[in-house]
Formats: C-alpha cells, structure tokens, sequence
C-alpha cells in the first residue's frame, strides 16, 4: 500500500454515521477492517503488508488517526488459516480494549496441545499455530493484569460480537450489533475430529497445519448499523450437506432477517464457498461483492469461472488484488499455452496489497454503498452495459 500513504482521500476517515467496510489482501491473506460508526472498529483476520512489515490493517487505522487501543472495540479470527492469521497477535496486542473472539473450535484442549506442540517445534514451519500461540500469550497477560473482561470470547452461531454499549446506545439505530452466524455447535464437532488427526505422534506432527480444512467453524459475521448491514463470509465451505456451511446458516430458524448489501465472499470467492440462495436470501439484489484473491496453490482464487458466477450474482464486485489470469481470462489458447509455462512465477508472486472499501450513510434508507480501490485493488466485473 506504498502508493496509498500519500492519498489524501486514503487517509480521510469516515464520518461518525458513515459505516465502512474495508477488504486488504496481497494475494495471499486478508484483513477485514470495520467502522461500526462514532469511532468504533473492529477488524477481522490480518495480513502483513510486507511494504511495512505491519499488519495492515494497523497501518491503516493509523494513517486515519484511529487511537487502536481505544477506538477498536473487536479483533475477531475467523478460523486459523494461515492466510487469515499472519500478524494477527500484533492486532491483538495493540487493541488493548478490544475484546477478541474466535472460533469455539479452537478454545478446545486439542487445539491448545497442538499450538503449544507447533509453537515450540518450529515457529517458521507452522506460522498458523505460532500466531495463536502468541495471541494466547497476549490475552493470557491481559486476563491476569485486567480480569476476566478481557478474557478471549469464543465466538458461536448467534453470539453477538459487537453492539452498542448501553450509555452510548442512543447514537445508533437500535438493530446495531454484529452477530456472529456460525459455527454451529455441530459444524464445530467436525472440526474438532479434523483437529484431532492432526495432534501429534510420538512427537511428531503427522501433517502441515495448513493441510487441514478448518473452514467448517469459520466464523461467518453479520454486521448491521442501521442501514449498512453487510455479510463477512469468513471460510465458510458449502459442501452440499445440510448440517454444515452455508446449507445449514441458510435453513436456520434463527437467521436474522436482515439482507446485506454488500458480502464479503467466502473463502477467496471460491466456488466450494458458494451457495445460490445466499443471493437470494442472505443479500439484496443490488449486494456489491469484495474479495481478497488466494493467489499460490494448484487452484489460485477466484478462478475465471469463480469470477463469471460471481459477476452474474452481484450488481458490482471488487477484489483487494489483481490477478494477471482474472484479467486475462478471455485471453486465446497460444496465451494459455504461455502463461501456464509461466505459472510457477505467478503463483510465488504473492501481489501487492490493495484494498477495496466501501462506505455508507448507515441513517439514510436511500443512502448507497460507495466503492473506492486503493493499491492493487480492482473491479473484477465489467458494468452491466445499458441498452
Ligand atoms: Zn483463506
């Protein structure tokens, strides 16, 4: 975000019932930065803007003159993929009032066994335990220098992540809160038998951390500030079942009723991600979509048919990072031929950061989302052409 220091529109912080959404992304991680209105935030996953070497989300906050240790009332971890985590405990340890959550799968005794085993082995092999480790050491200061307020939250379907205190309750319309819409108590039983084979045998971890797919107990948040409500997919896979993913948010008798207008895709927009009815009901019809490209690994995402179903669905979408084979996906076969040669390049290329924002009046009903691409952000669909 090196070009972005010096932009003056960057740098100017929204108005006090001005509701923000913000995606960052390399290509290979994501931070979600949130006003909640009257210089409140919360910020969910992180990534490391290696211009920096700080977590991006703090540089970013920074640079509009939020005071992080008292104006960021929540740090969330949607799950503990490595690509969601990295420079997550410096978030932690900087927002000294915020409360953290996270996934409840992750607050079981196999979990805390294998960050500790992974933490001590080797800290560069296992960034995603390691970070945890740190977090746990950071919350673990602060339960015993603060009590138990501070104490880490798991976060479950329904759990309320954020809503207004009661003295301030006044200044935001009374729907205001930030609810979390999974894990299930179920998804995370799952979770917990994927977390189990991973534990360590006779002192050795079996698999990569990362291999494991913990996105059943990605926490899947719905924030609501008034009139800006928006849908931070986390993780979340839809695997067909319907006792787990997006099946199981969509068939809950305890769904909130509100539709988001803007959705922040799941799981790098990727297709085991989706589900038809989120766009039916989960957001509205005009929803504008952001994502933060997964750019290394056998498939980068969103791939170009990611992109067309995405593009059919919202009215707008927007990825933190471009991506040469989204941009090119019209490209002819002689291209193809040379770019796949060529892959191995891309896919250790991680990108540069960038970052899709989005800003609302969160008091008008008429009032729209507003869509600003800072970095190497870029809109993936072209504008619905007018006959
Ligand atoms: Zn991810």
């Amino acid at each position: 975000m090196k070009t972005a220091f010096a932009d003056e529109a960057w740098r100017s912080p929204p108005g006090e019932a001005i509701a923000e959404i913000s995606v960052f992304g390399p290509g290979k991680g994501e931070s979600i930065v949130v006003h909640l209105g009257y210089g409140h935030w919360m910020v969910v996953d992180s990534c490391v803007d290696r211009d920096t070497g700080r977590p991006v989300a703090l540089d970013y906050l920074a640079a509009l003159g939020v005071d992080v240790a008292h104006q960021v009332a929540v740090v969330a971890a949607s799950h503990w993929h490595d690509d969601h985590i990295e420079g997550l405990a410096e978030v932690v340890a900087a927002g000294e009032h915020s409360i953290f959550f996270f996934s409840v799968a992750l607050q079981s005794h196999s979990f805390l066994t294998l960050v500790k085993a992974a933490g001590e082995r080797s800290m560069m092999e296992k960034p995603g335990a390691a970070e945890f480790a740190k977090i746990i050491r950071v919350l673990e200061d602060r339960v015993r220098s603060r009590g138990r307020f501070f104490a880490p939250q798991p976060a479950l379907a329904h759990t309320l992540l954020w809503r207004p205190a009661t003295v301030e309750a006044h200044n935001w319309p009374p729907t205001s809160r930030v609810e979390a819409l999974s894990p299930s108590q179920r998804s995370i039983e799952v979770g917990l038998q994927e977390i189990a084979q991973l534990l360590p045998t006779e002192y050795t971890i079996k698999r990569r951390l990362t291999n494991v797919t913990p996105n059943h107990t990605s926490v899947v948040a719905l924030s609501v500030i008034g009139q800006a409500i928006a849908l931070l997919g986390g993780d979340l896979q839809e695997t067909g079942s319907p006792v787990h993913g997006w099946s199981e948010i969509l068939a809950s008798g305890r769904r909130p009723p509100e539709k988001a207008g803007v959705i922040k895709l799941a799981h790098h927009g990727a297709d085991n991600s989706d589900h038809p009815d989120i766009w039916t009901e989960l957001v509205t019809a005009e929803a504008v979509a952001a994502l933060a490209p997964f750019n290394p690994g056998r498939t980068p995402r969103p791939s170009p048919s990611d992109v067309d179903r995405i593009c059919a669905n919202a009215e707008a979408a927007y990825s933190s990072t471009d991506r040469p084979d989204v941009a090119r996906k019209r490209r002819d076969s002689h291209t193809e031929r040379i770019l796949r040669g060529r892959r191995h390049s891309i896919r250790s290329a991680v990108g540069e950061m960038g970052q899709v924002r989005l800003r609302r009046a969160f008091n008008d009903d008429g009032a729209a989302w507003v869509s600003e691409l800072f970095g190497a952000a870029t809109r993936l669909c072209q504008p619905q052409s007018v006959a």
